[in-house]
């Protein structure tokens, strides 16, 4: 323990062979992006394609592969792509943690809750500039379109809800774990896309890896109906035409540091705890076809682990008393290197971005463990006597029911009295993408920039924005793929094809 679960996932994935293959890079987009550079990059209608399906879906997250289940189960042929060697993108090193209101687990624990709080949380949470009706329609459909729908897969969530990091409710279903055929365990992200894997091997649903997007198709470059996309495979340029549409499932760009500087200068000198390929050429494929974005300046960042060159801003420590309660990071502390706490460590994610920020920068420690504070304190080179004191502090705060300093959640005030005590050394890194294309929020038909829906475009997940606004509370991310993945795929099924 003394880890988040999202940096085990990580850190095992990467030892894969797989995920050393995921680390091989995908060439970045530029900035070329479609908005601003004139004339749209209209690709030519082909003479001849080399497949198609009913819908073509880009991705292979838990966007891209619940919208091929439900496209299936819809009775459409698909074709799923995805430019990587791995499956899963981001999803499969995630946490996987899933906000819902769940009656249930709720209750059991005395847990008031309804999809209207998770809707108020979630708005007011990202300051109001999320649009409405995709909130709206996340939250109606969480528990079913997401927690019941991978339960139904075999996915086990745990019996108590958390509060999830950054979700500032009791309301996540964390962690997921998922046993397969072959008796292997599965957690976290990988839990749930293993699940989904599974499903799509039942089924007898291949995915196509190693196929690479490097364009969209359409009747004319700013009108008519989309008609397939251009991919690139073995060296081979191939044309994929898509009937009744194309669903992008792609993810966001937290991995394009490019992109990022250009909306978020600050971020110019962090790391990334995304995946190679979240780069989001096809946010640029789709605006070159007219589609709108919103909300591209809110990148969301927030610690992890940190190794050099990156310098360290802060350490969490953790205790027994809080690994017994939650391996969710709001229950821990955050000191500086002057040995103080800084901030609630309960707070939203873009609070703790900042508060990280403004501290003072070290060169980082490995992880440190000990049986006592003070022995904890002289490991990991704090003032002496300052972690003692920071400590001593929270745990009268903990005692008290109330938190003098930084008014911390009562319900997530856990103290530090048990050892064996750990230190993690921390930074802040660029996570999630809040911004995207624009979407209708009921049908998941991407908008150009005059209003209009472009006839067979529809994206989902973090290639899209407006669920999360300016700020994406902590597990609602699995909960957006899941639910609007699926939206996509009943919304083609009801498209005439071609
Ligand atoms: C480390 C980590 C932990 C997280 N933990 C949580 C959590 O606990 N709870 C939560 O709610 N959220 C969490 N998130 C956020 C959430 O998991 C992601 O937002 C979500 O997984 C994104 O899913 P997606 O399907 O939209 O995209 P992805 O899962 O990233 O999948 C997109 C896929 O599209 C492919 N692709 C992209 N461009 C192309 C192209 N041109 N051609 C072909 N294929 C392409 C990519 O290779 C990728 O495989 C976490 C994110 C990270 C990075």
């Amino acid at each position: 323990m003394g880890k988040t679960g999202v940096e085990v996932t990580r850190r095992s994935f990467l030892k894969t062979a797989a995920g050393a293959a995921a680390t091989a890079g995908i060439a970045g987009t530029g900035l070329a992006i479609g908005r601003g550079t004139g004339e749209a990059a209209a690709l030519p209608v082909p003479k001849k394609w080399d497949k198609q399906a009913d819908v073509v879906i880009i991705g292979t997250g838990y966007t891209g592969l619940v919208a091929a289940l439900v496209a299936r189960e819809q009775k459409l042929s698909v074709l799923v792509l995805d430019k990587m060697d791995v499956v899963g993108g981001n999803s499969v090193i995630a946490g996987g943690g899933a906000n819902a209101a769940d009656p249930v687990r709720q209750k059991r624990q005395g847990i008031e809750d309804s999809p209207d709080l998770h809707f108020k949380h979630t708005f007011e949470g990202g300051d109001m500039i999320n649009d409405p009706e995709k909130v709206r329609y996340m939250v109606d459909h969480a528990l079913e379109d997401c927690v019941n729908y991978l339960e139904r897969l075999g996915v086990v969530w745990p019996e108590k809800v958390v509060r999830g990091y950054g979700s500032l409710y009791e309301r996540t279903h964390y962690v997921g774990s998922y046993k397969d055929k072959a008796g292997r365990s599965w957690r976290f992200g990988a839990a749930n896309i293993r699940a989904l894997m599974d499903k799509m091997d039942e089924i007898g649903q291949p995915v196509l890896m190693g196929h690479e997007v490097t364009g969209i198709i359409r009747e004319k470059p700013l009108e008519g109906r989309v008609l397939g996309v251009e991919v690139k495979a073995g060296g081979k340029k191939l044309y994929f035409r898509a009937k009744r549409g194309v669903i992008l499932a792609s993810g966001g760009f937290g991995a394009n540091i490019e992109w990022v500087v250009k909306h978020d200068r600050r971020l110019a000198h962090t790391d990334t705890s995304n995946h190679k390929g979240a780069t989001g050429e096809c946010i640029k494929f789709a605006e070159d076809l007219g589609a709108d974005t919103l909300h591209m300046d809110y990148i969301q960042a927030i610690p992890y682990e940190v190794k050099a060159p990156f310098k360290g801003m802060f350490f969490e420590i953790d205790g027994e008393e809080i690994r017994k309660v939650s391996a969710s990071m709001p229950y821990r502390i955050f000191v500086n290197k002057d040995g103080k706490r800084f901030v609630d460590e309960g707070q939203r994610r873009d609070v703790i971005k900042f508060a990280g920020c403004a501290q003072p920068l070290f060169e980082p420690l490995p992880m440190a463990k000990a049986d006592t504070i003070e022995e904890l304190e002289e490991k990991i080179r704090l003032p002496k006597g300052s972690l003692v004191e920071a400590v001593r502090k929270y745990n009268a705060a903990c005692e008290a029911k109330k938190d003098e300093e930084f008014s911390k959640n009562p319900t997530i005030l856990v103290p530090l009295k048990t050892g064996p005590f750990t230190a993690i050394c921390k930074a802040i890194k660029r996570h999630h993408t809040m911004g995207g294309l624009l979407v209708k929020g009921t049908t998941g038909e991407v908008i150009d920039r005059w209003g209009r829906e472009i006839p067979g475009l529809y994206a989902a997940g973090e290639v899209t924005g407006g669920t999360h606004g300016a700020n994406r509370l902590g597990h609602n991310g699995t909960v957006d793929c899941m639910v609007f993945g699926q939206l996509c795929a009943r919304t083609v099924a009801k498209v005439k094809p071609l």
